[in-house]
């Protein structure tokens, strides 16, 4: 079957188990607790990347339901901040169960509408769960700080508090995991949230929202609407909404990150990447190239972490002709077909311009070893695939090198010493990831302190942190002081309140005004 089926057990307002081919669905918006048709006169259509079908079509809400959406996580917040931090955390223990339940289902939902293989999309969920299991934790995540007998009779201790309405904004190529980056963390927190998820990818979210309702979450303490620029804008001025969580482009980042903060909010802004693998020739050879590939095509290069740019050192630049031969065994295939190791891009827009980056690679002086321009997958002669490329002989000059290009391309540079590659990486704007492959602990110490990027692998290609740490991207990678999830994401989504409290004996009462500033 070409177009997935949604099993009736989740089977959804937003979009029929029945065939998507028949008629095309809307995806609801979800405010109050309840899943609404808009009654938006603009729609975006959604398309299956493996065929351009339109699967569906998600309104842009209109202001009025925008303002509904907010005024119901308003409405909520109360009552959700002064719930025991116990039952709070009952929520989300019963939601990571509901998660697991429907991974699957999540998961096709996510190959229908984004393109990436199912077991990549399974992993989505996966990653986004275990943020959800982490923040069950909160019992301790939240405790505050305390300081006993600070002077004479006087104590004074912390709370960490919800901030009131946070809001997320996220990007396609996570549809499960970024929103539960967000949402349970800020919940947890005491906080009520709005989303607002990719208009090409929202149904995972809609799923992601039911379930949570189905976890006794109360109507209001998550509300989604959908759209474009006009509900960002929206998102970045409400005074109502306190903090805004955004993932996705450096066009779209800066601008929320200057838009809402100038409105007097918390940004937390993770964006655009180019991250380099620097191969030294003491690496395993074998690990090395297979986890250079595994990172460089998988989900077709559509990850913020995906190791994008290789620089082989001395000798591994021997290796360039076996890294070629392992990218060619990869199979590209629409994603719900067994064995496809990458599926398409997301539109044929994205991969006009991957193209479009490839030919400027030839353009400027580079060699392209592996190319997947012209690649047509049978069944799917309408999908926008793109299949493994690879360019050689690249200069930080070219214009492959210094855009992120967010496709099946790795591009390669080469150096003879370590020292140069570091150059290389740290002249780089971005700081998101990097993975060093070697076997000699002082070089690999050595990268690791002299690096400037937010995460560092070491023999790992994609060294994204696991929720008990955060999501530590740098530099042109992030804009904002605290970072997501882990013990930034609760700093994030709480404010202090510290509490002086004096207990005098009676007899030690004052006698007169003291007017003294306090020491
Ligand atoms: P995008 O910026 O186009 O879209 C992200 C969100 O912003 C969407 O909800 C979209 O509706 C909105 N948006 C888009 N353009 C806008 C604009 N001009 N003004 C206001 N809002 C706008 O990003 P995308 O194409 O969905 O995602 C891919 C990008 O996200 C890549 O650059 C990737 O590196 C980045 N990304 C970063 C991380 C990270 O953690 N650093 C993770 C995933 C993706």
């Amino acid at each position: 079957a070409r177009i997935l089926q949604v099993s009736s057990k989740v089977n959804s307002t937003w979009y029929p188990a029945s065939s998507f081919s028949s008629s095309v669905p809307t995806v609801k918006l979800f405010i109050d607790g309840k899943f609404v048709e808009s009654k938006s006169d603009k729609w975006i259509d959604i398309h299956n990347p493996a065929t351009n079908e339109v699967i569906g079509r998600v309104p842009q809400a209109t202001k009025a339901e925008m303002d509904a959406a907010v005024a119901s996580c308003k409405r909520a917040f109360p009552a959700w901040a002064d719930t025991s931090v116990l039952s709070r955390q009952q929520v989300l223990l019963r939601y990571q169960q509901l998660i697991k339940e429907n991974l699957k289902e999540i998961a096709k939902l996510i190959t229908l509408e984004q393109g990436k293989t199912l077991a990549d999309a399974e992993g989505d969920v996966f990653r986004g769960l275990q943020v959800v299991e982490h923040a069950c934790s909160v019992t301790s995540l939240l405790l505050g700080e305390t300081m006993p007998s600070i002077t004479k009779d006087m104590d004074l201790y912390s709370y960490r508090l919800p901030l009131g309405v946070c809001a997320g904004i996220t990007p396609f190529n996570f549809p499960a995991m970024i929103p539960l980056w967000m949402f349970p963390m800020a919940m947890v927190c005491g906080n009520t949230f709005l989303l607002k998820p990719s208009e090409r990818v929202p149904g995972a979210s809609m799923l992601l929202a039911k379930l949570l309702q189905d976890s006794g979450a109360p109507d209001g303490t998550l509300n989604i609407l959908h759209g474009q620029h006009e509900a960002v804008n929206f998102i970045c001025d409400h005074p109502d909404i306190k903090a805004i969580s955004f993932v996705g482009s450096n066009q779209a980042g800066e601008y929320i990150f200057e838009r809402g903060s100038r409105h007097g909010k918390r940004v937390q802004a993770n964006m655009g990447a180019k991250n380099h693998g620097v191969v030294m020739p003491d690496a395993n050879k074998e690990n090395t190239l297979n986890q250079l590939i595994g990172a460089a095509f998988g989900a077709a290069g559509q990850r913020c972490m995906a190791l994008s740019t290789a620089i082989l050192v001395g000798e591994a630049k021997r290796w360039l002709p076996e890294l070629v031969e392992r990218a060619k065994n990869l199979r590209v295939n629409a994603g719900d077909q067994p064995g496809a190791d990458l599926g398409p891009l997301i539109t044929p827009q994205a991969k006009e311009r991957v193209c479009n980056l490839i030919d400027s690679g030839t353009k400027e002086g580079a060699s392209i070893l592996l190319d997947g321009r012209k690649i047509k997958v049978k069944g799917y002669e309408n999908g926008n695939f793109v299949g493994p490329t690879i360019i050689s002989n690249v200069k930080p000059t070219m214009t492959c090198y210094k855009e992120e290009i967010f496709g099946p391309v790795l591009v390669v540079l080469e150096t003879d010493t370590l020292d140069e590659a570091i150059k290389i990486v740290n002249d780089n704007p971005y700081g998101n990831g990097t993975a060093i492959f070697t076997t000699n602990g002082a070089t690999a110490r050595k990268y690791s302190h002299l690096v400037d990027v937010g995460q560092v692998g070491v023999n790992v290609p994609i060294p994204v942190p696991l929720p008990m740490f955060s999501f530590t991207g740098s530099r042109s990678s992030f804009r904002g002081d605290t970072n997501f999830y882990g013990k930034q994401g609760i700093q994030f989504y709480t404010q202090l309140k510290t509490i002086t409290s004096q207990w005098k004996e009676e007899d030690a009462t004052l006698s007169s005004p003291a007017v003294v500033m306090p020491t």
